[in-house]
């Protein structure tokens, strides 16, 4: 059955879905009422045509910007600097932090011939001298990838009046951001250590 196999295709291309997983779901949906199947299909198409990358931070938005960078009440003197969009929905969830963001789209890594030049940086640069930034917190994971990159970033930014910072305990080396729980996190803020 062409549709059957077509869905079950589809769905074991997704992360952690093997063709076991994607069979079981494929025939769930077959199942389940016709409103279910509408729904789904809708939203993975309103994902794909709502939601796009902030101009300024570079995070997941269905407004420009994004209501992160357009907010009053956060301190638009400290950026927290993650790898990925994805990383700014983690930090939100711990409620620990209430500056602004910045995605930098990537991680340098020399072995994979990926150059700072891949990643936002000239943009960094322009938003920290428009808003005057006084902190930047980089929060890439404990990875080599990552500290090498939180390492460029200290010497960019050395002659330029603002502490950089990199989250400190709690997400042991080559751990992720992505799994930190939130108290994990929390105290990752309060601890972090300049660089
Ligand atoms: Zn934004």
């Amino acid at each position: 059955m062409k549709a059957l196999d077509d869905t079950v295709n589809l769905l074991s291309r997704l992360p952690g879905i093997g063709k076991k997983t994607a069979s079981r779901m494929a025939f769930y949906i077959l199942r389940s009422q016709h409103d279910f199947a509408e729904a789904l299909a809708d939203s993975i198409r309103q994902l794909k045509t709502l939601v796009h990358f902030c101009p300024e931070c570079g995070a997941y938005t269905e407004s420009d910007p994004c209501p992160i960078c357009v907010s009053p009440l956060r301190d638009r003197s400290t950026i927290c600097v993650v790898e990925q969009p994805q990383d700014v929905l983690t930090i939100e969830a711990s409620q620990e932090f209430h500056g602004l963001y910045h995605v930098l789209g990537g991680l340098i890594a020399p072995l994979d011939g990926i150059g700072p030049d891949a990643l936002t940086l000239d943009l960094l640069q322009k938003r920290v001298q428009v808003l005057k930034v006084k902190e930047l917190i980089i929060a890439t994971n404990p990875t080599v990838e990552g500290d090498t990159t939180a390492l460029y970033i200290k010497k960019l930014f050395v002659e330029y009046p603002l502490t950089v910072s990199r989250l400190a305990t709690g997400i042991p080396f080559g751990g992720d951001l992505e799994y930190a729980d939130r108290i994990t996190l929390a105290h990752s803020f309060r601890g972090r250590m300049v660089l």
